[in-house]
């Protein structure tokens, strides 16, 4: 794609930056690629700290999209406190003993602005288009740090009904940290747009890369089954359920794991059960579908039924229930699928034991570790990209907690 053409389509980002405690226009957008050569990656490992440091502080202050007065005022009032808004020195006449200084806020974290704003990054190609917005690929100034900005307008948002969707997804999203979860860094808005700063996941979509391979082989099914499983298993610990399991809402970070991402339908599930009815319905479990008193109550075992749609999809390359929509409904809530035959005795052994209609009689994450298919062809510490790339230098814990 042609530079100017790129530049172009980004300028109106960096131009409207209303956060932007310096002039906005001045950070003319610069093309970044989206290289992930090992020195990229390394220079990435060694800015996350910064920016995780700067998110953490970001989520502290705010967890929910709250209008906060501008950046620009916020960042004058700490020039105000410290004098110049650089970091604050110890002059002669106000020189603060040692206990001060520890106590002093100021002296922490000096001259870092607690507030993302768009100036702060470069901004790179485009990753891709949601319902309500784009993704692109960014850089933060200062760090170098490589992640991915998604920018949502607040009337899509509005119109769509969706504002209830994103704040779920911020909430939940920024207090998760897995290595197969894709980790939301921090927020920030202006008068009309919504930006998420996303880990970057640098192999893109799970769902493009299985309609090109058609289906995954066992060995790798197993690894992603193994890191889903880890993720779900995190999430539930956490009294969260996802409810919207499908390779869609799945990508690949840059040694091919596994990061689930969009968790805008799913729940905080204080009393592990809720009511309401979403989701798709190739992914929906029987108990979802079922209307009716008391049938419509469900709990996180909803995750491990679409787990196992998932795995079966895996496999086979389509869904186990794909079919006209009142077709996909009756089959679902029968339990009425068939494996095919080119799969193994011990894969169909672990989709019939996830497949279970009964939610309370389907299998464990902590057993789907365990299976013997997942034993199989997982050995710890291994990742599916690492067969082949036969790379043996970093080891990944794909089965394993966080
Ligand atoms: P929805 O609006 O239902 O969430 P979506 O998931 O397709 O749909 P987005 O989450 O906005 O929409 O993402 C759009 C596309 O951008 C994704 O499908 C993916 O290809 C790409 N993308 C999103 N986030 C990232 C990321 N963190 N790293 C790499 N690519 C991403
Ligand atoms: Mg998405």
């Amino acid at each position: 794609m042609a530079t100017r053409a790129l530049e172009s389509r980004f300028e109106h980002l960096s131009v409207n930056d209303e956060n932007d405690p310096g002039n906005g226009s001045k950070y003319k957008s610069k093309i970044i690629t989206s290289t992930t050569s090992s020195t990229t990656q390394t220079s990435q490992n060694a800015n996350r700290n910064n920016l995780l440091k700067l998110a953490i502080q970001n989520q502290n202050t705010t967890n929910t999209i709250v209008t906060v007065p501008s950046q620009t005022a916020q960042w004058r009032g700490s020039r105000i406190q410290n004098g110049s808004g650089s970091p604050p020195r110890n002059s002669g006449s106000q020189e603060l003993t040692r206990a001060e200084r520890k106590s002093n806020p100021l002296y922490e974290q000096p001259a870092v602005p607690k507030q993302f704003h768009l100036g702060m990054f470069e901004i790179g190609r485009p990753l891709g288009k949601g319902k309500f917005g784009r993704v692109y690929l960014v850089r933060e100034r200062s760090s170098g740090f490589v992640c991915a900005l998604k920018v949502l307008h607040k009337n899509e948002l509005k119109h769509g009904g969706a504002e209830t969707q994103v704040r779920r997804e911020i909430e939940i999203q920024s207090n998760l940290r897995h290595i197969n979860i894709l980790q939301l860094f921090g927020h920030f808005h202006d008068s009309k747009r919504i930006f998420l700063i996303i880990e970057f996941a640098a192999k893109g979509e799970l769902y493009k890369h299985l309609r090109r391979e058609n289906k995954f082989p066992e060995w790798k099914a197993a690894q992603y089954v193994a890191q889903m499983a880890a993720a779900l298993k995190y999430c539930h610990k956490k009294h969260i359920m996802h409810r919207d399991i499908k390779p869609e809402n799945i990508l690949l970070g840059s040694h091919g794991e596994i990061k689930l991402s969009d968790f805008g339908w799913s729940v905080h599930a204080p009393s592990n059960r809720r009511e309401t009815l979403c989701g798709t319905l190739d992914y929906l479990p029987p108990e979802m579908l079922k209307p009716g008193r008391d049938k419509n109550v469900y709990s996180n075992k909803v995750d491990i039924w679409s787990l196992g749609v998932l795995m079966y999809e895996f496999l086979v390359g389509e869904a186990p229930f794909e079919d006209t929509p009142v077709m996909t409904q009756r089959k679902i809530s029968r339990g009425e699928m068939t494996v095919p035959g080119f799969v193994s005795p011990e894969a169909k052994d672990l989709i019939k034991r996830l497949l279970v209609l009964d939610p309370e009689k389907r299998i464990t994450l902590d057993q789907v570790q365990e299976h013997p298919w997942i034993i199989k062809h997982c050995v710890k510490g291994e990742r599916a990209t690492m067969r082949e790339s036969k790379s043996t230098g970093s080891k990944y814990s794909g089965s394993g907690d966080e």
